[in-house]
C-alpha cells in the first residue's frame, strides 16, 4: 500500500492571474507529488461534491444556498476575499468532502493527506481570509455524527489563527482545536480556541519546533483524540508575504516529520491538510506544500 491521498483536478480552475490568491497552487502540487512517484493512480482518491444539506453540519443553510448561487453581497464577498465563479463553486463544494475522505482513509491505514484543505478562516455563516466553507469543522462533526470517531484533535500549525474553527466548535466537547499561529497576524479579533499558542513575530526554528513539540504532546494528552486532523499551513516560512515568522524550509520539514511521528507513535491516526501559503512563485510555494506529504509518504517505504 502507499499513502493514500485525496486530490481532485477541479481544486485549481482558471483564476484571474495577479490575484493575491494563488489558485494554481493544488494543481501544481498534484503534479509535484506525480514527479515525486509518490501520486500514482492507484492511491489516488477523489471526493464528491457536499450537498447543501451535508455542509450544513457545519455551515448555515442560508448561507450556503447565498454562496452557492452568487448571491453574496459585496461586503461579504471582499471578507471572503475572492471573487466568485462556477469553477470556484466547483471546488468549494469538493473540498469539505477530501477532508472528510483524508480523515476517513487515516482511520483505515493509519496517515493520510489532503492536498488542498484546511480553510480554517470560514465561519458559520459567512466567508473570510480565503476561505469559504470550514473543511476541518465540517469533517470533525461528520465523523462524530456517523460515530467513525469519539474525540478528534484538530492540530492547527497555519500561522494564522483558525478563528472560524475554534468560533464553529466551541460548543463541541468531542472536538479539541487547538492553534499555534502568530499573535500579531491576521485574525486581529482573535477567537477562542480549546488552546491557542500565539508565537511572537519573527520566531525561528528552535523555539517553534519546542513549542510545536510540547504543545501536541500536551493537547493529545488533554483531549485523548482517535484522530488527529493536521493542517500542515507553510506560511509560517521566513519568506511567506503573509507570515511573520521566521521559519525555514528544514524548520518545516522537522515540524511535519515530528507531528506525524508523535501521532503514529501513539497509534493516533493523522489526516493531513496543506493549509495556507503565499507566493508569487506556485511552483516554488506548491513544493513547500509537497513537504508534508513527503514526509508522511516515508512511513509507506
Ligand atoms: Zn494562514
Amino acid at each position: 500500500m502507499h499513502l493514500p491521498i485525496v486530490a481532485h483536478p477541479d481544486y485549481s480552475f482558471p483564476f484571474p492571474a495577479g490575484h493575491r490568491f494563488p489558485m494554481d497552487k493544488f494543481g501544481l502540487l498534484q503534479q509535484r507529488m506525480r514527479e515525486l512517484g509518490i501520486l500514482k493512480q492507484h492511491n489516488l482518491f477523489q471526493p464528491t461534491p457536499c450537498s447543501a444539506a451535508e455542509l450544513s453540519m457545519a455551515h448555515s443553510y442560508h448561507y450556503i444556498q447565498r454562496f452557492s448561487i452568487d448571491a453574496l453581497s459585496d461586503q461579504e464577498l471582499r471578507r471572503m476575499g475572492l471573487p466568485w465563479s462556477e469553477g470556484l463553486r466547483q471546488r468549494t463544494f469538493l473540498a469539505p468532502n477530501g477532508t472528510l475522505l483524508t480523515a476517513e482513509l487515516a482511520l483505515k491505514y493509519g496517515v493520510a493527506c489532503h492536498l488542498a484543505g484546511g480553510t480554517h478562516h470560514a465561519h458559520y455563516d459567512f466567508g473570510s481570509g480565503f476561505c469559504i466553507f470550514n473543511d476541518l469543522a465540517y469533517a470533525a462533526r461528520q465523523l462524530i455524527h456517523s460515530g467513525k470517531a469519539k474525540r478528534i484533535l484538530i492540530f492547527d500549525c497555519d500561522v494564522h489563527q483558525g478563528d472560524g474553527t475554534a468560533r464553529i466548535l466551541e460548543d463541541d466537547p468531542e472536538v479539541f482545536t487547538c492553534s499555534i499561529h502568530c499573535e500579531k497576524n491576521f485574525p486581529h479579533r482573535k477567537a477562542i480556541s480549546d488552546l491557542d499558542v500565539g508565537l511572537e513575530k519573527g520566531l525561528g526554528d528552535g523555539d517553534y519546533l519546542k513549542t510545536v513539540e510540547e504543545t501536541l504532546l500536551q493537547v493529545i494528552e488533554q483531549a485523548q483524540p482517535e484522530l488527529v486532523i493536521y493542517d500542515a499551513g507553510v506560511d509560517v516560512y521566513a519568506n511567506d508575504p503573509l507570515g511573520l515568522l521566521n521559519i525555514t524550509l528544514d524548520g518545516i520539514r522537522a515540524r511535519d516529520k515530528s507531528v506525524i511521528n508523535t501521532c503514529l507513535k501513539l497509534k493516533i491516526p493523522i489526516a493531513t491538510v496543506i493549509g495556507g501559503g503565499y507566493d508569487e512563485d506556485q511552483i516554488a510555494l506548491a513544493a513547500r506544500h509537497a513537504i508534508v506529504i513527503e514526509e508522511a509518504a516515508k512511513l509507506f517505504i
